[in-house]
């Protein structure tokens, strides 16, 4: 991204941003690897452009190039780090590799180890796989060892890009021989297991220690606040994404020339977001639902799902089926008894994490092994 193209984000974030708050995400790729040169630049810029406002900067990595210079520059400036982490050793390696084809386990807890000696905010970043996603117990243990207290758990659902809502054409792979690209894919009813055992651990020992993105995102839909996770919420497009030429685009997911809303150089963020093509890219989200979710008693939770993984062909419906759909029903029948409790005591303005003596007490009890599968 040249200078001209990073100043003129930064100052037009600024310009257009409706809160004091102004959220910078940089990611790649791998963005450690734009090298330390061109973050000091975004924060010479943002100092330049802030005025009143507040800036939070969080980067998304693999966490290979973290070293000393890394956390000092992160923790002076407080950015929060997200790194990948698939889970222990054998999980997380079946399918991060290094460059050089080597495993990168060991290399990333040690960022994580350098990242916790500086006292930097970091979380973590799981992808749900068709491997790891069969050993929730031990994912969780490797996050909850490598010091992690904020992990979000990400499905990887792979026909990619060749989807419906979004100009694309749609791929049913029901349709289709089961390629190279479904590999790594978790299953549906794998990624209900994995949600269902790392919750229930959650619930009866964890809650108020450990930020789990997707539970407290599903207890905030429950209580009708807006997500944080877009996956998550009514519409699309939260996340506004700047390519290194200045294009932008409605998500990170849809970067193809038919949902480039226009380049930074050109167009302010206040003008593109409210072009009638990102409007049009946020509500199809909603407007293309089938009609088992919008009879779906657990639409408000879900909301249909990411339109990315809607390509499952329902008998009669024009609209495509989230593939995930079978998984996240059973997950949200089990965890809803538990939720429904914490959001009652979140109301009467007590801890959530009072589920936990409530399940010891016998309050609340549910048979796990009746929702899996
Ligand atoms: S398409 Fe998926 S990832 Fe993109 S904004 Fe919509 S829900 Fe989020
Ligand atoms: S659980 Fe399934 S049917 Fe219900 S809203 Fe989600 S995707 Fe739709």
């Amino acid at each position: 991204m040249s200078d001209t193209v990073l100043e003129t984000l930064i100052s037009k974030a600024f310009l257009s941003s409706p809160s004091m708050d102004v959220v910078f995400v940089w990611h790649g790729g791998e963005p450690l690897l734009a090298g330390i040169d061109f973050f000091r630049k975004i924060v010479t810029f943002q100092k330049k452009y802030q005025g009143q406002h507040r800036v939070f900067n969080s980067i998304q990595t693999n966490g290979l190039l973290i070293n000393v210079t890394w956390c000092e520059f992160f923790k002076v400036n407080d950015f929060l780090v997200g790194v990948s982490l698939d889970g222990p050793e054998r999980l997380n390696d079946e399918y991060r590799k290094r460059k050089d084809g080597f495993a990168s386990f060991k290399t990333i807890l040690k960022g994580i180890k350098l990242l916790t000696n500086y006292k930097v905010n970091f979380n973590t970043l799981t992808t749900v796989n068709k491997t790891n996603s069969h050993f929730p117990d031990k994912v969780f243990d490797a996050l909850i060892d490598a010091g992690s207290t904020n992990i979000q758990f990400i499905p990887i659902v792979q026909p990619g890009m060749n989807q419906i809502n979004h100009n694309l054409p749609a791929v049913n792979p029901k349709k289709n021989e089961r390629t190279e690209q479904f590999l790594w894919a978790v299953d549906a009813d794998a990624y209900g297991n994995f949600l269902i055992r790392i919750f229930n651990r959650w619930v009866h020992h964890y809650v108020g220690k450990l930020f789990v993105s997707n539970f407290e995102s599903l207890l905030a839909n429950y209580l009708g606040y807006i997500s944080i996770i877009c996956t998550e919420s009514s519409r699309c497009g939260t996340g506004i994404v700047v390519e290194c030429n200045g294009d932008v685009f409605s998500c990170d997911h849809y970067v193809i020339p038919v949902n480039k809303l226009g380049n930074i150089l050109d167009y302010s963020f206040h003008d593109m977001v409210n072009s009638q093509e990102h409007q049009r890219f946020s509500n199809k989200k909603a407007e293309m639902l089938t009609g088992d979710c919008l009879s779906c008693e657990y639409l408000k939770l879900c909301f249909g799902g990411c339109p990315k993984d809607r390509f499952v062909s329902l008998n009669g419906s024009e609209n495509l089926q989230n593939y995930l759909c079978l998984g996240l029903k059973r997950f949200y029948s089990y965890a809803i008894p538990y939720i429904r409790f914490m959001a009652n005591e979140l109301e009467n303005h007590r801890s959530p994490a009072n589920i936990m003596l409530a399940i010891k007490n016998g309050f609340i009890t549910s048979k796990i092994d009746a929702y899996l599968t």
